[in-house]
């Protein structure tokens, strides 16, 4: 049909009832892909998010605003990195309560034994006193090197009062 067509007097009704159709169609499959697109965002479960869809094409227009009264409010996206969040602060609170690992009593970082056991729980520097973490290969506040408590081979042998050539390895 030409263009012309429509703007005629007395205009093609048909026609203009035909465009008015396709318009209203094109809106309501705009509004189903909508609520087919958002429910993917927030629910998780492809069952429900078939149902979100199916009631957004199967009730024109009135399908997806009851869809918006009872969709989840949040993307799935934001709870989960929310989870990330509450799962690192976490990990920071058990870092900060430290336990004594004989009887359990709490203990600060900064301790070199346990208050209540007596347990030793670090080493201290042997220049300033500080507690070592035991990875620790200079103390980080005078910078002097960590004398590791765990003898070396050769301060075995030295010991033992063994010349260099007898520590080899049979052969
Ligand atoms: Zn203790
Ligand atoms: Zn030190």
């Amino acid at each position: 049909m030409p263009l012309g067509a429509i703007l005629d007097w007395p205009p093609d009704w048909t026609l203009l009832r035909n465009v008015g159709i396709g318009f209203v169609a094109v809106l309501w499959l705009a509004t189903a892909f909508w609520t087919f697109k958002d429910a993917r965002r927030r629910i998780g479960n492809p069952l429900l998010v078939a149902l979100a869809t199916l009631l957004g094409l199967g009730l024109p227009f009135v399908g997806p605003i009851i869809y918006m009264f009872f969709r989840p409010p949040e993307y799935l996206q934001d709870v989960h990195e929310r989870s990330l969040e509450i799962k690192a602060m976490e990990q920071r609170l058990v870092q900060l309560d430290q336990r004594c690992p004989v009887c359990h009593a709490r203990v600060e970082s900064t301790y070199l034994l346990c208050p209540v056991c007596t347990t030793r729980l670090k080493a201290a520097c042997s220049s300033c006193g500080q507690p070592l973490d035991a990875l620790w290969q200079v103390c980080p506040h005078c910078a002097t090197p960590v004398q590791h408590v765990l003898p070396t081979l050769e301060d075995v042998s030295r010991a033992r009062g063994l010349p260099q050539q007898q520590r080899q390895l049979p052969e």
